[in-house]
């Protein structure tokens, strides 16, 4: 059966995912951009972009997408603003409530100014080889909840982590052309 990944297309590097998951799903599936919140549990699995998480929250919210998003029972791939989205709790902000969909503290902005975005080769569980990561005002969890597999970590934090059929990054897998992580997100969900 052909998979489809919808990409939330509200705000952020909503084409830059498409693309990636275009590539890794070949010929089994296709992607659809989504704004409406009856799209979502047609798809089998949903990439959260990574843009300005206030932003993409406050259009969720005007969407109506909160709770159909907390109630899918697919599996998410979300990315550096979508990882905040993702989380229960926001460290140092109480007032920014994130949609709790995995129990995960997250910091936004981890990396202080010097470091805004960089690049970095990291190791990863999972894979056989480092993976080339590209931080861009990153986020990082500083605590996950039970259950939750850390893919990587940097000094500030967990960079990629893994619950059920959910994978959350602080940095952005869509860039720089290598789709392991798409694919294992994708196995994972049968595809
Ligand atoms: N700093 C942004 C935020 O917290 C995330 C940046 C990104 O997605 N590249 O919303």
């Amino acid at each position: 059966m052909a998979g489809r990944i919808g990409v939330l297309a509200l705000q952020g590097d909503v084409s830059e995912h498409a693309l990636a998951f275009t590539r890794a799903l070949g010929e089994k599936g296709e992607v659809s951009l989504f704004r409406d919140a009856s799209d979502i549990p047609t798809f089998d699995g949903i990439a959260l972009p990574g843009g300005e998480s206030t932003t993409i929250m406050r259009l969720i919210h005007k969407a109506g997408m909160q709770r159909p998003l907390q109630q899918y029972e697919g599996g998410i791939f979300a990315t550096c603003a979508g990882m905040v989205l993702l989380a229960s709790e926001v460290q140092d902000d109480s007032l920014f409530e994130p949609l709790g969909i995995m129990d995960m503290t997250v910091k936004r902005n981890a990396f202080g100014r010097q470091r805004e975005s960089f690049e970095a080769d990291i190791e990863c569980n999972g894979l056989s080889s480092p993976f080339h990561a590209i931080f861009i005002r990153a986020p990082v969890a500083t605590r996950v909840g039970y259950g939750t597999e850390v893919l990587a970590s940097v000094p500030q934090g967990y960079a990629a982590v893994r619950h059920g059929l959910h994978m959350a990054f602080a940095f952005h897998p869509e860039l720089g052309g290598d789709l392991r992580f798409h694919r294992l997100f994708l196995e994972r969900l049968g595809l």
